[in-house]
């Protein structure tokens, strides 16, 4: 039988327990899910798309059903190159809903083979984004058990580098 490959992407900057929630649980239907970060989410990242997907690897590096890559150009070209049929969604609120509902008939337009299967998000992580994460931690908060470990890391590493930069720029002002 061939394998079920579903694709599931997005910005991921940086990934967080909402995410692993929805690869954990689509595990539980294909066989392998291929996390595709998306490169023209550069521009307004924190994190550039090689950090953004070592500290993916990082986080499934015991996983082997798990793979990480990026992609530029339409999405459903990827999917179908991928040998997959599947885009792999997440759902929270219902403010997400217009959105992912118009790029998905937008996809099925584009490719009527390759469906979008959309997973609810599970209710500790309702309200989790990643720019809720990164504000949070930009202001120094607690984000312990949202985000896994390497996240967590990178981001106090991420906002101690800033901080020693602004403090320079302080000493600049003063000066
Ligand atoms: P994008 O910029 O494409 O929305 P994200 O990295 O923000 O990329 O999200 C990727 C996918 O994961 C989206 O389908 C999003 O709805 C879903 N997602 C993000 N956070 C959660 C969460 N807490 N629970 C469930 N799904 C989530």
């Amino acid at each position: 039988m061939n394998k079920q490959i579903a694709v599931y992407p997005g910005s991921f900057d940086p990934i967080t327990c909402g995410h692993l929630d929805i690869i954990e649980r689509g595990l539980e239907i294909f066989d392998e899910i291929i996390i595709a970060v998306a490169r023209n989410s550069e521009k307004n990242s924190l994190f550039s798309t090689a950090e953004r997907i070592s500290l993916i690897e990082e986080t499934f590096a015991d996983n082997p059903r798990v793979t990480v890559d990026t992609f530029d150009g339409l999405l459903v070209d990827y999917v179908v190159a991928k040998k997959s049929r599947v885009i792999l969604r997440g759902l929270r609120a219902v403010s997400d809903f217009e959105y992912e509902f118009q790029i998905a008939q937008m996809n099925h337009n584009l490719a009527g083979k390759v469906e979008t299967l959309f997973m609810m998000t599970s209710v500790p992580y309702g309200y989790l984004s990643s720019s809720i994460v990164k504000e949070v931690a930009s202001l120094k908060g607690s984000i312990e058990g949202l985000v896994p470990p390497a996240v967590k890391k990178a981001l106090a590493k991420k906002f101690a580098k800033e901080d020693s930069g602004s403090n320079q720029n302080q000493e600049l002002v003063r000066q």
